[in-house]
């Protein structure tokens, strides 16, 4: 018999930790900026308007020789109205948590508390939907980078303290990820349970290549358009082609939109906000693959797409 090795030892004192962390909070508080930032890639797009990411997105950091933690990304929580996309949606956020083993909660530095320094309603409501599933909350207070002074935490931190009890309170600015952000990872990664990996330690995102595309073109349409048309379009890649002589990609992207009029919004005038569309997608999508992107673009009338199980589903809304 050998006498084990002192690397043995090390690694019998740090288990091997994996596990699924869900990012939740409202539309905007920065869920995507932050999972983006701790994977130092772009998993998730992000728009400065709100509902931007409508789909549950895993993002895997793999920690070498400690662990591996799966951020899933959710899209926001919020009062969802009349459109059975954002039923879904709100859906899709609650899975993710109760199917976590830790759940961190992101909320907004400055609109954390209502004028009267109480939780907002909305943050209220979150907390009631996601406090009932068991998980183990974690409270980050984001960009706190636009507090004019660091005393404002104060307030906040109280408020939401007697709400219920975190596994910690942890101030972080999304934007400006350093030390913070290490910090708050470091902490989920001790709360996961010991075991092997989930996924393949090259891997950073269970999406596969066709929906990263058809999001990056989603996000120059967020980006691009105003009031209802960035919820109208929905966009799905129909041919995604790797031309390997050449070292380069070809795609056939369909928009689709719920009626005429924002179809002629997206395509513009003499077709300029569709060239815009594509070019700068195009950008996007050959910085990302690393690769010249041929894009061809169309636009195509659904109606009423988003209300529709069965057209969500054709576009990659699937219930949870
Ligand atoms: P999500 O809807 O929760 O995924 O939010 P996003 O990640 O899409 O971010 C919404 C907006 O907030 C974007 O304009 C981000 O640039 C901005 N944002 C996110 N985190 C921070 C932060 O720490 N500080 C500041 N100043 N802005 C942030
Ligand atoms: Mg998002």
């Amino acid at each position: 018999m050998t006498q084990p090795s002192d690397d043995d030892v090390t690694s019998v004192s740090t288990p091997f930790r994996s596990g699924f962390v869900a990012l939740v909070g409202r539309p905007n508080a920065g869920k995507s900026t932050l999972v983006n930032a701790i994977l130092g890639e772009r998993v998730s797009i992000i728009t400065p308007k709100p509902q931007t990411t409508r789909n549950r997105i895993r993002a895997i950091h793999t920690l070498e020789g400690r662990g591996q933690i799966v951020f899933v990304d959710t899209p926001g929580i919020h009062l969802w109205q009349k459109k059975k996309l954002n039923q879904l949606m709100v859906e899709a956020a609650l899975a993710a948590v109760a199917d976590a083993d830790v759940a961190i909660l992101l909320i907004d530095a400055l609109d954390a508390l209502t004028g009267k320094g109480e939780v907002d309603p909305l943050e209220l409501y979150i907390l009631e939907a996601i406090g009932s599933l068991g998980t183990p909350i974690v409270l980050a207070i984001n960009k706190i980078d636009l507090l004019e002074r660091v005393d404002r935490l104060l307030p906040i931190i109280d408020a939401y303290g007697k709400q219920r009890e975190f596994e910690a309170i942890l101030p972080i600015s999304a934007l400006n990820a350093g030390e913070d952000v290490e910090k708050m990872v470091e902490f989920v990664l001790e709360r996961l349970p010991e075991g092997a990996m989930l996924y393949p330690p090259e891997l950073y995102t269970d999406q596969a290549e066709r929906f990263m595309a058809a999001e990056m073109i989603r996000e120059q349409i967020m980006l691009l358009t105003e009031k209802e048309i960035p919820y109208a379009a929905a966009v799905e890649i129909e041919e995604f082609k790797e031309e390997r002589e050449a070292g380069s990609l070809r795609m056939r992207a369909v928009i689709h939109v719920e009626r005429e009029s924002q179809k002629g919004i997206i395509i513009g005038k003499k077709g300029a906000k569709l060239k815009e569309i594509g070019t700068r997608a195009r950008e996007e999508l050959e910085r990302f693959f690393g690769k010249k992107v041929f894009l061809e673009t169309f636009v195509r009338v659904e109606k009423e797409w988003s209300h529709h199980q069965r057209s969500l589903n054709r576009l990659g809304y699937k219930e949870p």
